[in-house]
């Protein structure tokens, strides 16, 4: 083991101390020896003859020789390939050590009684803990949010059952209160005779990351939302050409064929026609052109209207000062063909309104509800005051709206399928509905075929500076 080929050569250099490497070390074991008799497993590094270091474990005790000296009998046992084999494992051991405590994630060691044993620097950097204020803590009570506490508890038991823990997503907190969203993985420690002596969690901080995919979630959302209302658009729009394109071609042709007519006649009969006759065609063309002249301008209502640039200018007005001529300009424009019964409450009842706009509201109203009672003479306006709301009905026993279109008369150019033979452009009630609007006014309608209809408003009554803002025009 030594490599001396000759007890005497051995002896001498052991005598000489030149096979100990560590010779303040040898002091100590034979002072030892010396005072406790023997020495049990001493592990020492000495040098061959070939001057290789070799490691032995030794033990010995101190005698007496049959002539009275003091002797050392022991035996060496040559442990180099050991040690060699322990230093390694310290080595591999201590530059574990140093990559756990030098990487940049945050890893937590708790050992078997649950307490915090490891904290590398950048949990330190993380929670704003350092170790030792955190050593020998609870580790969920230390880290996690109230509620969460009995949670985590629950995962870090199941890690000390022996259960690797995948990215359990939770939510920590630093010493600085911040909330932070984790991941955590739990991987366990075994002692070498396989029991569990501890778990290292490993801490990933996704809030950044989450408040990334949150933010991108939101915006996705809105855009969506967005594109999705624009499409709905697109569509609303395309089925208000296809409606447009129809009413005018139908409400367009019958006074243009009309002015046609009117003018060809008097050009063919300009010489035979008396003052009269001549007067009654230019009165059919005047009438028709007015009709037209309507219609653009209806259409051109509802595009102001679409583009949200009205806004009511609502005043207190006698509701009977107000209606009244609006019910002379309906009568006027539907040649006298109808009665309208005006009942009012109180003679003073008040509407508070825009004075222009509600003309074209109950005009509308009017004219339909004497259109649509073609075989009736009369139609009734009653108005009362309730509960700080002038309410108006307009009612009429006429031809009633079929149950399937009520949901739809608001809608620009829908017209009845009952109506067919009446004229109209499906424009008016959209229009009425929109100056409603403006006021914050409500409109409905009670209505059975072939027995009449009641269209009423509630317009509130108060001095409120309303509409500031612009309207919902969706509304
Ligand atoms: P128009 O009268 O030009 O068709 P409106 O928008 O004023 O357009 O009315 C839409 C539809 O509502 C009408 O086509 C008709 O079918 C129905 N309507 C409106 N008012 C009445 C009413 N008083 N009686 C019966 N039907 C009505």
């Amino acid at each position: 083991m030594l490599g001396y080929s000759s007890l005497a050569e051995m002896s001498c250099s052991i005598n000489a101390k030149d096979v100990y490497v560590n010779k303040e070390k040898r002091k100590h074991i034979i002072s030892v020896l010396d005072k406790r008799g023997h020495i049990n497993a001493i592990e020492s590094k000495w040098v061959t003859k070939n001057k290789r270091y070799i490691y032995v474990r030794e033990t010995a005790h101190k005698t007496v020789d049959d002539e009275g000296n003091v002797i050392y009998v022991g035996t060496i046992e040559n442990i180099t390939r050991e040690k060699k084999a322990e230093l390694k494992l310290l080595q591999i051991a201590i530059e574990l050590r140093n990559l756990m405590n030098n990487a940049n994630i945050p890893i937590i060691g708790i050992d078997k009684h649950k307490k915090i044993s490891e904290w590398n620097t950048a949990a330190q950097d993380l929670f704003a803990y350092k170790k030792v204020d955190v050593a020998g803590k609870d580790f969920s009570k230390l880290l996690a949010p109230k509620t969460e506490i009995e949670k985590l508890d629950k995962i870090i038991q199941a890690a000390f059952n022996g259960n690797e823990i995948n990215n359990y997503k939770c939510t920590l907190k630093t010493h600085l209160n911040k909330y932070l969203k984790t991941l955590l993985n739990v991987t366990v420690k075994y002692d070498y005779y396989g029991n569990i002596k501890g778990i290292m969690v490993i801490v990933h901080d996704i809030s950044e990351i989450e408040e990334y995919r949150t933010t991108l979630e939101k915006k996705v959302t809105e855009r969506t939302n967005k594109l999705k209302l624009a499409l709905e658009r697109e569509k609303e729009l395309g089925k208000l050409k296809t409606r447009f394109i129809a009413m005018a071609s139908h409400e367009f042709r019958t006074p243009l064929a009309a002015i046609n007519f009117a003018a060809g006649f008097l050009k063919k009969y300009d010489s035979k026609l008396d003052a009269e006759q001549k007067n009654k065609k230019f009165q059919k063309i005047e009438t028709q052109v007015k009709h037209m002249t309507k219609l653009l301008e209806s259409i051109l209502h509802i595009e102001k209207n679409e583009q949200n640039q009205e806004f009511a200018k609502p005043q207190m007005i006698r509701f009977k000062d107000f209606i009244e001529p609006i019910i002379q300009e309906a009568c006027e424009q539907t040649n006298y063909s109808h009665k309208v019964e005006l009942s009012i409450d109180k003679i003073d009842d008040m509407i508070y309104i825009d004075t222009e706009k509600g003309y074209t509201i109950f005009l509308n109203l009017l004219i339909n509800a004497i259109k649509y009672s073609p075989n009736e003479n009369t139609v009734y306006v009653n108005c009362y005051c309730k509960n700080n709301e002038t309410i108006v009905e307009i009612k009429d026993l006429g031809m009633g709206i079929n149950p399937k279109d009520i949901e739809l008369i608001y809608d620009k150019f829908h017209r009845g399928t009952n109506v067919e033979t009446i004229q109209g452009t499906g424009l008016g009630l959209s229009i009425v509905k929109s100056g409603v609007n403006l006021h914050n006014a409500n409109i409905s309608v009670k209505s059975k075929l072939g027995e009449g209809s009641t269209f009423t408003l509630r317009f509130p009554l108060n001095n409120l500076p309303v509409l500031m803002s612009k309207p919902d025009r969706d509304k």
